[in-house]
């Protein structure tokens, strides 16, 4: 509402002329989102593109709007990576979605379930056996799960992170480049690495049906991920428009508003049953 949008103006930007004020005050939020154990996961579908099924689900990080003042993860999750904290609120994601991974799963749902891992998770040199234990205490098997991961994860970072993500994938695990295009990694790094799914970014989509370059940037990079044998997903489908546009390329799946916004867990069978009835 309006009058929520107003509260979170003037407790998170007031001070703006303070940054240094305003990051503390974000820092200590989420030590106490952490303490309180106030994180929660949303999930957003993902469809095939063909027929508009759904095929996966991405999980996304909330706070709760009231309590945090409409805090979002666009802004929280820079400040939770600078303060440190990404390694704890990164594995409690993981975790938890892989909790409620192995309830769809017991309940007859199966889906693939995608979980952002930040760059700089990748500096923990214990994340793949922690990911694997976790998985094998569930008994979820590994290619059920995607792991997004920016190009940056592994194209900044030391030997380690390659190492890791060689682990991750070796396990089982389907790994996915997020944003793609907004990083550094062009497509002729992507050998390089254990990459299975391409994820175009959504500025990309964003008017590709009309925008003279993305009209041309979007096949170019479907094609070429298709010679490079990976599958592309493209991001942030609002609008009929961008379905027909990427459906003639055959781009394998779409997520976006057009489909459905992040929705809480328990909407997801609801969604399900909706989309056989159509
Ligand atoms: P992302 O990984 O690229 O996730 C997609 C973002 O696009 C989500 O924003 C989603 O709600 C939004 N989106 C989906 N469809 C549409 C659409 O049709 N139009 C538009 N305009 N937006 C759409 P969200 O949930 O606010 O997350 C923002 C970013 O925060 C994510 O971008 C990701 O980088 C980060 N993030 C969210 N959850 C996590 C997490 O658990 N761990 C980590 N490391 N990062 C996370
Ligand atoms: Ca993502
Ligand atoms: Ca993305
Ligand atoms: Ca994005």
């Amino acid at each position: 509402s309006k009058h929520s949008g107003k509260n979170q103006f003037s407790f998170y930007q007031q001070g703006l002329e303070d940054s240094l004020n305003r990051t503390a005050k974000i820092r200590h939020t989420l030590h106490t989102a952490l303490r309180e154990n106030d994180f929660f996961l949303v999930y957003q579908p993902q469809v095939k593109s063909s027929t508009g099924e759904i095929c996966g689900v991405e999980a996304l990080l909330r706070l709760p709007a009231e309590k945090y003042h409409g805090l979002n993860p666009q802004e929280f999750i820079p400040l939770a990576e600078e303060a440190g904290l990404i390694e704890e609120i990164g594995l409690r994601v993981f975790k938890n979605a892989c909790i409620q991974q192995q309830k769809w799963i017991r309940s007859g749902i199966h889906l693939k379930c995608s979980i952002n891992v930040s760059a700089k998770q990748f500096q923990n040199k214990n994340l793949a056996t922690e990911f694997i234990n976790i998985l094998e205490e569930k008994q979820i098997d590994p290619s059920t799960i995607t792991l997004e991961i920016t190009e940056n994860a592994v194209f900044d970072n030391h030997q380690k992170a390659q190492t890791t993500l060689q682990q991750l994938s070796n396990y089982g695990f389907t790994i996915a480049i997020d944003d793609f295009g907004t990083g550094y990694a062009s497509l002729s790094c992507l050998h390089k690495i254990p990459v299975d799914i391409i994820k175009i970014d959504r500025s990309f989509i964003h008017d590709c049906a009309n925008n003279e370059e993305n009209a041309s940037i979007v096949p170019a990079i479907i094609m070429m991920s298709k010679g490079l044998k990976l599958k592309v997903i493209a991001e942030g489908v609002e609008i009929q428009e961008q379905w027909d546009f990427l459906k003639k390329l055959d781009c394998e799946e779409l997520q976006g508003y057009l489909f459905s916004k992040p929705v809480k867990a328990q909407d997801i069978p609801i969604l399900l049953e909706n989309w056989s009835k159509n």
